[in-house]
This record gives C-alpha cells, sequence and structure tokens, in this order.
C-alpha cells in the first residue's frame, strides 16, 4: 500500500506444528515493527473432479498479495489426493525453489563453513509425471527438459548471483550420459553467459558436485548452484544435512513470475503438535527470506541476526529437536530479546 508504505503477505499456517511456529513468526514481526500485514489463508485439501485443489479464497489471497508465507502442509493418505506442495506448485506457476544452506554459529556440526545457495528447476525433469508399461516388467520413465523452462530458471539463478554478490554460477547436471536433456539446460546456460559478463559460468558434473560438497563445503560460498529438478531434490537436501545435520532449521523461496511462496523445507511434526516444543527458526529463516525478496533487507537482517545469536546463546535457548530444553514460546521470547 503505497499510502501507508505497510505490505499485505498471504500467510498460510498449515497444519500440525504449523499454527505453533506461525504464532511465532508473527511474535517476532510484531517485536520488530516489519511493516507486513498478514492474510491468513486456509489450505485444507479439495478434491475437485478428483483433482486436487487449492480453495479458492486462498488462491484469490495471494493472486492479490503475489507474496506468501507457508507453514507445511500434512498430504491426506489414501484419499486419491495429491501432495499439497506440487499443486500449489502447479497453481501459482512456481518455477524455482531456492534452498539456502548454511551454518549455524554455536551449533555444532561436521562443518563450520557451510554456506550453499541451491536453486532447484521446479517444474519438470523426472517430475513431468510421464510413465508407462511398455509390456509387462518393462516400463518407460520420461525425463522432460523445455528450453522455456530451463530459460527461465537459469536466468533468476543469474539474477540472484547478482543479486547476492555471488561471482560464479554452477550448473550441476549429467550431461556425459543425459545428452541431449542436461546437454540443453547446460548450453541454455552458455547462450545466456553474454548477457551476464560479471557472473563466471562453471559446469560441474553431479557427481563432482556431491564429492567437492561432502569433501570442502566452503568452497561455493561465492557460488550459486542451479541444476534439474531431481538433481536438485536430492543435493538440496545433501546441502542441508551438511550445514545444520536436520532439515529443521532450513529455510526455501518458491519463486514464480507473479507469486513467490517461501516456506520451512520440514514436515508437519504431528508427533510434537500441540505440545510447544517445535523449532520455529525455519519458518523464520523463510521469513527472512521473503523479506529480502521484498526489499525489506534492514528487517530481514535484525531478525535473522535475532534468530541465530539465540540458537548460539547455548542449549537453554534452543528447542529440543537442538539438544536445547527451551519452548517454541520460550525461544520466541529470546528472540524477542535479542532484537
Ligand atoms: P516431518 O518433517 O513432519 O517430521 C520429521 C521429524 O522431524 C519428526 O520427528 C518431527 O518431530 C521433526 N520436526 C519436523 N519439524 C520440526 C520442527 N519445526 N521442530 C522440531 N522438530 C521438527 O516429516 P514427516 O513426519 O515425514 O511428515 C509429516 C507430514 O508432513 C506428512 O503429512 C507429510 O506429507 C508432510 N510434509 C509436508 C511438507 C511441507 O509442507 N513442506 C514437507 C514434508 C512433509
Amino acid at each position: 500500500n503505497p499510502a501507508t508504505g505497510r505490505y499485505t503477505v498471504s500467510f498460510i499456517e498449515g497444519d500440525g506444528v504449523g499454527p505453533e511456529i506461525s504464532k511465532s513468526v508473527k511474535e517476532i514481526f510484531s517485536a520488530a515493527k516489519v511493516p507486513v500485514d498478514w492474510e491468513v489463508c486456509e489450505v485444507k485439501p479439495l478434491l475437485v473432479n478428483g483433482v486436487t485443489t487449492i480453495p479458492e479464497p486462498a488462491v484469490k489471497s495471494i493472486n492479490k498479495n503475489l507474496i506468501a508465507l507457508k507453514g507445511p502442509l500434512a498430504t491426506p493418505i489414501g484419499k486419491g489426493h495429491r501432495s499439497m506442495n506440487l499443486t500449489l506448485r502447479k497453481t501459482f506457476g512456481l518455477f524455482a525453489n531456492v534452498r539456502p544452506a548454511r551454518s549455524v554459529e554455536g551449533f555444532k556440526t561436521t562443518y563450520s563453513d557451510v554456506d550453499l545457495v541451491l536453486i532447484r528447476e521446479n517444474t519438470e525433469g523426472e517430475y513431468a509425471g510421464i510413465e508407462h508399461v511398455i509390456v509387462p516388467g518393462v516400463v518407460q520413465s520420461i525425463k522432460l527438459i523445455t528450453r522455456e523452462a530451463s530459460e527461465r530458471v537459469i536466468r533468476y539463478a543469474y539474477e540472484y548471483c547478482r543479486a547476492v554478490g555471488r561471482p560464479r554460477l554452477v550448473v550441476v547436471h549429467k550431461s556425459t550420459i543425459q545428452r541431449l536433456a542436461d546437454g540443453l539446460f547446460v548450453t541454455v546456460a552458455k547462450e545466456m553467459a553474454s548477457e551476464f559478463p560479471d557472473i563466471k559460468l562453471e559446469t560441474e558434473l553431479i557427481d563432482n558436485t556431491v564429492l567437492n560438497v561432502v569433501s570442502n563445503p566452503g568452497q561455493y560460498t561465492d557460488a550459486v548452484s542451479v541444476c534439474p529438478n531431481l538433481y536438485g531434490d536430492i543435493l538440496s537436501d545433501l546441502n542441508s544435512g551438511l550445514s545444520a545435520g536436520s532439515l529443521g532449521l532450513t529455510p526455501s523461496g518458491n519463486i514464480g513470475h507473479k507469486v513467490s511462496i517461501f516456506e520451512a523445507v520440514h514436515g508437519s511434526a504431528p508427533d510434537i503438535a500441540g505440545q510447544n516444543k517445535a523449532n520455529p527458526t525455519a519458518l523464520l529463516l523463510s521469513s527472512v527470506m521473503m523479506l529480502n525478496h521484498m526489499g525489506l533487507n534492514e528487517y530481514a537482517d535484525r531478525i535473522e541476526k535475532a534468530v541465530l545469536s539465540t540458537i548460539a546463546a547455548g542449549p537453554e535457548t534452543r528447542t529440543g529437536d537442538l539438544a536445547g530444553s527451551a519452548s517454541t514460546s520460550s525461544f520466541t521470547a529470546a528472540v524477542i530479546g535479542k532484537l
């Protein structure tokens, strides 16, 4: 709203621990005086003509506000439902999944210098869902790569490099085997390189990437990586495992041409739901990515620093998943104290 300088953001609080971690984000945003007003959307999965569908009021809210923050959504089992996350991706054309993975100071893991950013193509590849039984015992599964989808995710990755000041773009592929499919992805990146003379393009076979990341993750701190869908799915969890030892701290952003949705990577944690035990960090760091995306960088930096220094302060202010004794609400209060 240009008159008030405030932004309205759609908020899908989600299932299980979703409402508890969402409450934490809302309280911290209020304390930090972030100029964001939330429009809470219910996203209970609907089956319309046998197809999983997002309720119309939520679709309207997100199309109006263009930005959403999302807690975890449980996928109903055995009712013919498709994953709600896949449905959201399709509904809003979210073509790029951005997954930063950074070591958390004060929380010891194998490496202390992980600072990786991976951008995953989010719409095609092996996830195109084209599979056939040719004859019993022989199946065919098709990996679809198009120039259009490759161009939009690779362009976004180049632009992301510029926006965050990382001078290298690493295209991760296996074009030695997938000559046409990954070959096209790599070709598109090379063709686009002349538009981004300030970014150094490198290509790397995925087997080399895996070896490099687990032996010395620090070598990618000045890079952004981009890759087709399935490689991105696997590599992004590897990166999270190296940085935090779990997915519990990992934020993500799903970027489309119009709409962007930011969300924690973890699920609804039904085993601890309603017990004031959940760690809100992943959703908080997703909200920090969201604020950076919106250009509200100063608010993002303040909240990020407060969250990370609360974790670094020791086990009394950490939640149980990080071997601490804090509850969701006492962690939240500690973050607000740091603000
Ligand atoms: P999960 O991530 O919910 O839980 C795995 C383990 O991690 C559990 O022990 C849980 O207690 C713990 N955990 C997760 N988030 C935590 C947090 N914030 N703080 C502390 N501990 C946390 O994975 P799951 O059990 O496989 O899935 C449960 C449900 O979530 C399923 O319905 C699944 O479909 C859904 N899911 C949703 C998303 C999403 O919306 N992005 C992602 C994955 C799973």
